[in-house]
């Protein structure tokens, strides 16, 4: 059978394209784009001439079929979304799973992806994080949510849209606490690229204020819980109880 490349595309500055990228689309037979119209300019930009189908959210079921036969009577076959890497809060999951599952190798062309471009230069910890996608657009299952995360000590990762940003840092505040830090990347690699780095009640009087900061696309990072007493405890009861093994 054919091949499934999952190819990441820019999230704004066109350059942030790889040559193996741009050569696995010359190559496929076929492109399966979330939007063929939106992907039109930088396929053009990058004289990529490949016919394109269509597959989104909402075709994804039918699409998958069709695509899965290409690849079994031997077509090569590229993914991609309308900006990052596929399946990272984009279609494509279904598309992947069922290749798998019919035995057809999926190779990866990685690239761009927002949530990692903001966390190395966020300077909260990146050793260990957590990627939780939109939140729920409604404020009352948006804190729920939140409540569920209060307690993680990883580097929190949201994407979030400009219409919401400003009431999800209010959640954020209220829910993990005015003074949890958190950072804030806008329109990362494009011409307003913006990062801010302050205490969640700080950061959402900023974004209130200044409304320029509610304007394009937005990855919001927020630090893990910190030690606290509870914490402090448990590791002090956890090294007692080494010690009375150990002791006479
Ligand atoms: N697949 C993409 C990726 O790899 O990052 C994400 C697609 S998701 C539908 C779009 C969201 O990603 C935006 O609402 C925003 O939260 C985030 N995003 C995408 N591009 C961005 C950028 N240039 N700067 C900041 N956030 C961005």
């Amino acid at each position: 059978p054919g091949c499934l490349w999952v190819v990441a595309t820019p999230i704004g500055h066109r350059d942030d394209f790889s040559v193996r990228a741009v050569e696995t689309l010359r190559s496929v037979d076929v492109i399966a784009c979330e939007d063929t119209r939106h992907s039109r300019p930088l396929l053009m930009h990058y004289n990529i001439a490949t016919p394109q189908i269509a597959l989104h959210e909402h075709n994804e079921r039918d699409a998958v079929d069709a695509i899965i036969q290409r690849m079994l009577r031997g077509e090569s076959v590229a993914l991609i979304s309308d900006a990052g890497t596929p399946l990272i809060s984009d279609p494509g999951y279904r598309l992947v799973r069922a290749a798998r599952a019919a035995g057809i190798k999926c190779v990866p062309v990685p690239g761009a992806c927002a949530a990692i471009a903001a966390l190395s230069v966020s300077g909260l910890p990146s050793d260990r994080f957590v990627f939780e996608g939109f939140l729920p657009p409604k404020s009352s299952a948006r804190k729920a949510r939140l409540q569920e995360l209060a307690g993680d000590t990883r580097t929190l990762i949201f994407y979030e849209s400009s219409h919401r940003v400003a009431e999800s840092l209010a959640d954020m505040a209220e829910v993990f606490g005015a003074e949890r830090e958190a950072v804030l990347a806008r329109e990362l690699t494009k011409l307003f690229e913006t990062v801010l780095g302050e205490p969640l009640g700080e950061l959402a009087r900023h974004v209130v204020r200044d409304t320029d900061q509610q304007k394009g696309e937005f990855v919001l990072m927020v630090r893990g819980r910190g030690e606290d007493a509870d914490g402090r405890v448990a590791e002090g009861l956890r090294v007692f109880g080494i010690l009375k093994e150990e002791l006479p």
